[in-house]
This record gives structure tokens, C-alpha cells and sequence, in this order.
């Protein structure tokens, strides 16, 4: 077939919404520089929420980014049930290594591939684009802090036994990272039984040997991490990537039709109403939702809250396999709790639009699970936080917002892990209503401009992704083919 000249960047996020939405707000970005984007997907057989009508939107308003989904593989079973998320993961990506290479040799019948942009869980695709003679770079979702941890971990864990769970007095030195209890260390690298703990393991020693990490970050939010990185702090013993931090990349507008929740907050007063929502898979147990409920009650603030149901005892893949039951709310939340909030509250089933909340005038805070997109979404929409970090590498994240940016305040968990109604309330009450939320409130609008600025005409990130561009165009290309 004939080549188009056009030169194609593809690109390949790992399953589930938030990798793939980011990837795909980064290819957008790549589109005033010419080149045929195509993103290709694997298909898990289980829920990833609503990410078929996304692509199907994504396709009607950008004709330019085209999907290649790969046909869906036979899943042997213990990869479908006993595994964590992450193990899974990996284990899925493993299983497509084939199809992702006849699908990279597909376009290439049409199109020189000047480049493989890969979701970090995807890296054992890295050899393919070798193979191939097609430049592998990192797309990386998360936060240079978080790449920092990454690599250093292969190094915490040659200088130690012991699985990082158990270090529990550990106050961990990650060069461009405050100082980190190595409990908050991401979730699958804290215990070596853990089949992710070998993935990750891996993939912190390969992703270093890929062209280039592009990072969802921008050089005014993250300067510590990415001068750490790049100055080979990182990686004692071997040379670093170059570090492209182009962010941030988030999602426009993610609400797709309408939503009640949007007319109700066009009826409340500025900045007054606190957002409360816990990322894509949060889950909450009866008990703390009803801590929640009544610590939000008594806070006497307006509020906008997502509520899920409950994790089922019996599904140890946290919601992997099919998404949660509507939530029932009368059940769930203390008696008359809805009745009596009626004037100031709203509760929303499961889902919420996130980043048009986040934008509109009336969310004056959020309590937030520290995901990366919600935290790069709350700072693009100058709204403060407060930090209660559930999995992956969550309580990395709140860390840094607590520490070293002091965008958020955390909210104190008991020993058995609950959050109780009475801190619910004092850290809802200290972010809207006191003199540290207003100090939050403010640091928060001024890193809200420094992110719009990173991304304008003379900007640091746009900068930097220019030369990502420029560079995609001047490659030799094919060479091993
Ligand atoms: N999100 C949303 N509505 C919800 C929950 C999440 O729109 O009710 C979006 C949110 O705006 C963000 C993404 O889903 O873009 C979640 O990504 P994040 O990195 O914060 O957390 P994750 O879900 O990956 O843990």
C-alpha cells in the first residue's frame, strides 16, 4: 500500500479510563504539528467504564486521532480473578505483546512510525518498537515525584531485605522527593510477595532505556523532582532518559450531556461548595461513608458528594470485573441525612463530571484520593484540597501536596484506618472556612497560573513539547526494520 508521508505517531495507554483519557489529551496536544495519530488500545474483557462512547467521542471531534483496538485475547483464568489490579495488568499487557506487534507492523504498511509512546504498564512493548526500529518514549500519567520513587526503588530494594511494609519507622531519602515514610511508597512496590511488586520491579529498570519520558507535569509545579531526575540523581548507575515534562495535559471537559449537578451549583454563591469524590475506583465501606455523612453534615458547608456503593466482601478485584451496583443511598447514609442537607447538598450516584465541577465558580474546595488528573484538574481550576490518598500512589501524592506545595491539607486516619466524622468536619471547616484554606486558596490560584502559563506561547511546557515535535520529525527512522 502507499504511504501517506504523513509521518504516525502511535500510541498504546494501558486498559482503563484514566490512562487512557490522559494519553489520549496528550496525543490532542500533538496535533497542530502534523502528524497522523493513532492510538491503539487493549481490550480487557472486563468493565473500563465508559471508555467505548469516549473513543466514539474523541473520533467525531478529533477526525485526526484514529483508534486501533486489538482484538481481544483469551484471558487464562486465575489472570481474570486472583490477581491484584496492577499484577493484572501487566500480566493483560504481556498477553497483547504479539497483537500490539502486528498491529505496529499493520500501520507501518501506510505510515512511518517516528515514534511508540507507551503507558509505563506497557513496557514490555518497548522491544516490539526495537525490533521494529521504531523509537520507544514513556508517556507518564503521574507525577515526576512519582517517577523519582520509581527509580529509586530497584536501589531500595538492593539495599534492603526487607519488604517496605514492614519498615515501618523508615523515613525514606528519594533524591527530589521530601522526606517519605516508606509506608507511602506506592501501594504494589510495598510488599514482595506481591506479583506487581516484580512488575514494577522491572518496569522502574527498563522504562530508563526508552528514548525519552514524556510527564504530565510542568517545570514550575515539580522543580525539585524533575532537577533530581535530570541531573541523574535518579539512577546512579546508569544514564537517565531526557525528561519532557509537558503537562498539564488534562481532560477539557469530560461531562458528555447533561448533568443536574451543574444547573444545582449555577444556583449556589461563589467558591462556596465543597466537591467530594474519590477517582474512578474509590470505594468506601457502610462505616466510613456514614463518618463522611455526618462530618460533612455538621461542617454546615454546601456540598456536592459522589457516593458509591461499597466494596463487595467477595470480589477481591475491587470493582475490576464489573463496575459496583448503583449505590442505595436511603441505606447507606444516616437517616433524614438527604432530607435535612436538601438546601445546601447534593449527592451524586457513582459518577460525577469531574473536571467541569472542578471548574465551576461554585467549588470553593475538594476532598480529593490524590489520583494525579484529579490533582492536575483541582490546580488547573485553582481549587484547594484536601488529601486522603487511597491506593496506588496516592499517599506519594499527598505528601507532596501537604509538604512540599501546601496546595492541600491531609485528613488523619485512625489506627484501624477510619477516618472519623468529627476530623471529616475539621478539615472540611479549616479548608473553606479558615485562615490556612485561605492561605491554600491562594497558593492554589497562583499555581493555577503558572500551569496556564507552562502551556501558552512561550511557556515552559509548550516549549518542551515543540522540541519533542521538532525531534519526532528529524529522526532516522526504520533503520532496523
Ligand atoms: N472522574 C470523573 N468523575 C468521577 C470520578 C473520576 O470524571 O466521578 C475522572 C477525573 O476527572 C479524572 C479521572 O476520572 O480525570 C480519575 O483520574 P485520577 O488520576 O485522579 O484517579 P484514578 O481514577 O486513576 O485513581
Amino acid at each position: 500500500a502507499e504511504k501517506t508521508g504523513r509521518r504516525c505517531v502511535v500510541f498504546y495507554p494501558s486498559p482503563g479510563m484514566g490512562h487512557l483519557v490522559s494519553m489520549v489529551e496528550f496525543a490532542k496536544r500533538l496535533l497542530p504539528y502534523s502528524f497522523d495519530l493513532t492510538v491503539v488500545t487493549a481490550e480487557p474483557p472486563y468493565n473500563t467504564g465508559s471508555t467505548a462512547s469516549y473513543m466514539r467521542r474523541v473520533t467525531e471531534t478529533h477526525p485526526a486521532i484514529t483508534f486501533h483496538r486489538l482484538p481481544p485475547v483469551s484471558l487464562p483464568l486465575d489472570a481474570s480473578s486472583s490477581t491484584n489490579n496492577e499484577a493484572f495488568t501487566f500480566r493483560f499487557i504481556d498477553l497483547n505483546r504479539t497483537l500490539l506487534h502486528d498491529a505496529l507492523l499493520d500501520i507501518s504498511r501506510r505510515n512511518s512510525i517516528c515514534a511508540l509512546v507507551l503507558d509505563f504498564f506497557c513496557f514490555t512493548s518497548m522491544e516490539s518498537a526495537a525490533r521494529l526500529g521504531i523509537p520507544p518514549y514513556v508517556y507518564f500519567t503521574s507525577s515526576a515525584t512519582c517517577l523519582a520513587s520509581f527509580f529509586d526503588f530497584p536501589t531500595l530494594h538492593r539495599n534492603t531485605a526487607a519488604s517496605l511494609k514492614d519498615m515501618t519507622d523508615t523515613v525514606l531519602d528519594v533524591p527530589g522527593v521530601p522526606p517519605l515514610p516508606a509506608s507511602h511508597m506506592p501501594t504494589p512496590v510495598l510488599d514482595r510477595e506481591d506479583e506487581a511488586y516484580w512488575g514494577f520491579f522491572r518496569m522502574s529498570m527498563e522504562i530508563p532505556k526508552c528514548r525519552g519520558i514524556l510527564v504530565n507535569t510542568f517545570e514550575g509545579l515539580e522543580p525539585r523532582a524533575l532537577r533530581a531526575i535530570s541531573e541523574g540523581a535518579c539512577i546512579p548507575d546508569g544514564p537517565t532518559p531526557r525528561i519532557f515534562p509537558i503537562g498539564p495535559v488534562i481532560a477539557a471537559d469530560n461531562r458528555g450531556g447533561k448533568w443536574e449537578c451543574l444547573s444545582w451549583l449555577d444556583s449556589q454563591p461563589d467558591k462556596s461548595v465543597v466537591f467530594l469524590c474519590f477517582g474512578s475506583l474509590g470505594l468506601f465501606s457502610a462505616e466510613q461513608l456514614k463518618e463522611i455523612a455526618i462530618g460533612v453534615e455538621r461542617s454546615e458547608q454546601r456540598f456536592l458528594w459522589v457516593v458509591r456503593s461499597p466494596p463487595s466482601p467477595d470480589d477481591k478485584t475491587a470493582g475490576r470485573l464489573c463496575a459496583p451496583p448503583e449505590p442505595d443511598l436511603e441505606a447507606l447514609l444516616p437517616k433524614g441525612f438527604l432530607e435535612r442537607t436538601r438546601n445546601r447538598g447534593m449527592v451524586l450516584k457513582s459518577w460525577a463530571p469531574q473536571a467541569a465541577v472542578l471548574s465551576h465558580g461554585s467549588v470553593g474546595g475538594f476532598v480529593t484520593h490524590c489520583g494525579w488528573n484529579s490533582i492536575l484538574e483541582a490546580i488547573c481550576a485553582g481549587v484547594p484540597m484536601v488529601a486522603w490518598p487511597l491506593y496506588a500512589e496516592q499517599k506519594l501524592n499527598k505528601v507532596f501536596l501537604t509538604k512540599e506545595t501546601k496546595l492541600a491539607i491531609p485528613v488523619t486516619e485512625e489506627e484501624n484506618g477510619l477516618v472519623t466524622a468529627a476530623e471529616v468536619e475539621r478539615r472540611v471547616r479549616e479548608l473553606m472556612e479558615s485562615e490556612e484554606g485561605k492561605g491554600l486558596r491562594e497558593r492554589t490560584a497562583a499555581t493555577r497560573t503558572a500551569a496556564v502559563a507552562a502551556v501558552s506561547e512561550g511557556g515552559s511546557s509548550l516549549a518542551v513539547l515543540t522540541e519533542f515535535a521538532e525531534s519526532l520529525k528529524q529522526l532516522q527512522i526504520g533503520l532496523g526494520r
